[in-house]
């Protein structure tokens, strides 16, 4: 998944025609392979069950080895129709725990009809590269990839191994992840490309950016509910489907109480620095005092910040009814949670049921492989290896902590006592962030200084 968007520029409003720094092509050769790379993987559909990962593992395997990684040092793990990818950066000390970068090759479903473009053609317009993954998580993949071939070919040696691990079912059961996180489990560090990064405001200039230290807990519920049905000419007292509306629309209405941890106070704090007067003053407000009902209300009123002070919960699927002239049989619908850490997932659907309140919606909960995990300790000396990394490209700019809406691959890692940090190197405007959603893109602007990000925050750390 890419992090929700951590913070917003209210203050200023540019003129689209303004904001547009538009850039077809990036000017450096690493940049300009990583451009190449997120193409060709844009180009392979590695959407569950359609077996393309290991088709995208083999293209990318063929360029490290190519920049000089042995082929003992790129080993792809088979696992059903995907797999994960590992690639060995030898450093001088081999007995050293490695630093782990981590990067997903799978991506979520794209329907071509609704789509202005073809989601599996690469498109280059307008300064962005369009395509499903482009910004989760093949756009990072390919900035990282680009920039360890880079170095690999300047001949800079690490003081311990760095490992790159290209997971392969991300989206859906992470499966590969727990593999790789398993084969990988001596791991001091894990940087992860998919999450974290930089915002733009309007005008395109960096406005803050996020590292990914904690996340929230995923959690599906299905809910369902059946009845005798029979004609529609001859209704009676209950109908499934409009049972279950009127479940899905309490669940849609209903606000859970707001939370604060550790991570997400300093994320608020770092935050007021970066927004006008009024939106400061609240999350300064918040950060003092979650029970501060207006603080939180106000907050959950922005898209941007709803999913950092409380668990949310919305209906995203639903099916019902089996003919035109039938009384429906059936009804049910999944309802999705991002759940704030702490709280786990049976108080939730134990919460769901107080709230729904009716006996004949049964609430079952999907067990998608997901785990809760802890918020990761920001390690100074990583955060200013870090600083130097995003101040090279963005001087100043504000480096706050932050956790995201989850699921990312870094809960495998948090659970086996391994820090993990998301670290994208992709800036954007949030208004330009499709990721799952439709004409999903990147600005190619953002290829040369992320691949540069991505150097420097691998050379400091393991210099
Ligand atoms: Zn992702």
């Amino acid at each position: 998944m890419r992090p929700f968007a951590l913070a917003a520029c209210a203050a200023l409003a540019f003129p689209a025609a303004l904001s547009a720094q538009a850039q077809d092509m990036p000017t450096s050769p690493a940049g300009q392979e990583a451009l190449e790379i997120l193409r060709e993987a844009i180009a392979i559909p590695t959407v569950q069950g359609r077996g393309q990962v290991p088709v995208l593992a083999e293209k990318l395997t063929s360029r490290l080895v190519e920049a000089g990684f042995t082929a003992e040092d790129v080993s792809f793990t088979p696992m059903g129709e995907t797999g994960y990818l590992t690639a060995r950066y030898a450093g001088r000390d081999r007995s050293a725990k490695p630093i782990v970068v981590l990067a997903h090759m799978d991506v979520v479903e794209a329907k071509p009809a609704d789509w202005e473009r073809d989601p599996f053609t690469p498109v280059v317009e307008d300064g962005f590269v369009f395509g499903r993954g482009a910004i989760d998580n093949k756009g990072d993949l390919a900035m990282v990839t680009a920039a360890m071939i880079d170095l690999k070919r300047q001949g800079w040696v690490p003081e311990r191994d760095i490992v790159l691990l290209f997971t392969g079912d991300e989206e859906t059961q992470m499966k590969t992840t727990q593999a790789g996180a398993k084969a990988l489990s001596n791991a001091a560090l894990v940087l992860n490309a998919d999450s974290g990064g930089g915002e733009l405001a309007e005008d395109g200039t960096p406005f803050v950016y996020t590292v990914q230290a904690g996340e929230k807990t995923y959690g599906d519920y299905r809910l369902t509910t059946s009845d005798p049905g029979g004609h529609s000419s001859r209704p009676d007292d209950t109908n499934a489907v409009a049972t279950m509306s009127a479940a899905l629309s309490k669940v849609a209405q209903h606000r859970f109480p707001p939370k604060l941890s550790p991570l997400t106070k300093a994320y608020f704090e770092g935050s007021a620095a970066q927004v006008d007067p009024e939106l400061a003053a609240t999350m300064r407000a918040f950060a003092a005092n979650p029970n501060d009902m207006e603080a939180a209300d106000a907050l959950s009123a922005r898209p941007e910040y709803i999913g950092v002070v409380r668990t949310t919960c919305v209906p995203t699927m639903v099916e019902g009814g089996h003919a035109p002239n039938a009384l429906p049989q059936s009804a049910s619908a999944n309802v999705n949670c991002r759940i704030f850490p702490g709280t786990t997932r049976a108080e939730v659907q134990a919460q769901l049921t107080q709230l729904i309140a009716d006996p004949a919606i049964t609430i079952e909960f999907i067990d998608n492989g997901t785990i809760e995990s802890l918020e990761s300790p920001l390690d100074p000396a990583i955060m200013s290896a870090l600083e130097a990394a995003v101040h090279e490209r963005a001087p100043d700019l504000a480096i706050v902590p932050g956790m995201s809406a989850g699921a990312t691959d870094s809960m495998h890692f948090r659970a086996l006592g391994i820090p993990a940090l998301g670290v994208s190197a992709s800036f954007m405007r949030p208004e330009d962030e499709f990721a799952h959603g439709l004409n999903e893109r990147l600005p190619v602007a953002t290829l040369d200084p992320g691949v540069k990000q991505w150097e420097t925050l691998l050379t400091t750390i393991a210099q």
